[in-house]
């Protein structure tokens, strides 16, 4: 109930970016989540740091907020590399902060903001299970970040579950399409 009407504020407010498919390793059916970029969260955002510049938040089990900085790159990502329900990016060795576990998982120690929605896609299915709850929680917990105590296991546990099945066909919205080059535009307008 609360992510129903959650998400129905969200769609008052604007439209979606892009789409992606979206669920926690332990959920069987994908799930559609809806990617929303806003400036507040760009990188040179004058909002502060955590809560908004340079990062991203899942308000509900459908809604995740990000910059349009961070928007564009995850098209040019998935461009270069589409990620697809069948193979679907998650992040490497489960966390962004052991670059052990990033290196033994034959990963890279750089993260990619393929990953960084992987890992939202993992809060989408906390905020889903937890409902009403997830907000403060999330809010919270997410500063904590990843790590090996107590308080981190929000994050981790968002790491370990997320994934990210790739962008909904035909959902990229004109005005992250313009901001794209010429190159990248052909890919998503089909
Ligand atoms: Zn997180």
């Amino acid at each position: 109930m609360f992510n129903s009407l959650a998400t129905s504020w969200f769609r008052l407010i604007g439209q979606p970016c892009f789409k992606v498919y979206g669920k926690a390793r332990r959920e069987n059916e994908w799930r559609v989540v809806e990617v929303y970029a806003t400036s507040r969260r760009d990188g040179d955002s004058r909002w502060p740091a955590p809560l908004f510049r340079g990062t991203c938040i899942t308000w509900t089990a459908s809604v995740v907020a990000v910059g349009w900085d961070f928007a564009a790159m995850v098209l040019r990502e998935q461009a270069l590399s589409p990620a697809s329900r069948d193979r679907p990016v998650e992040v490497v060795g489960g966390r962004f902060r052991d670059w052990r576990r990033r290196l033994a998982a034959a990963g890279s120690e750089q993260v990619s903001t393929s990953e960084v929605l992987a890992h939202e896609c993992g809060h989408t299915w906390q905020a889903r299970r937890l409902g009403f709850a997830y907000l403060p929680v999330g809010a919270l917990f997410t500063l904590f970040r990843e790590g090996s105590h107590w308080w981190n296991h929000f994050e981790n546990q968002a790491s370990e579950e997320g994934q990210f099945g790739g962008i909904v066909n035909n959902s990229v919205c004109s005005e992250l399409i313009e901001k794209l080059g010429s190159d990248q535009r052909d890919v998503f307008i089909s």
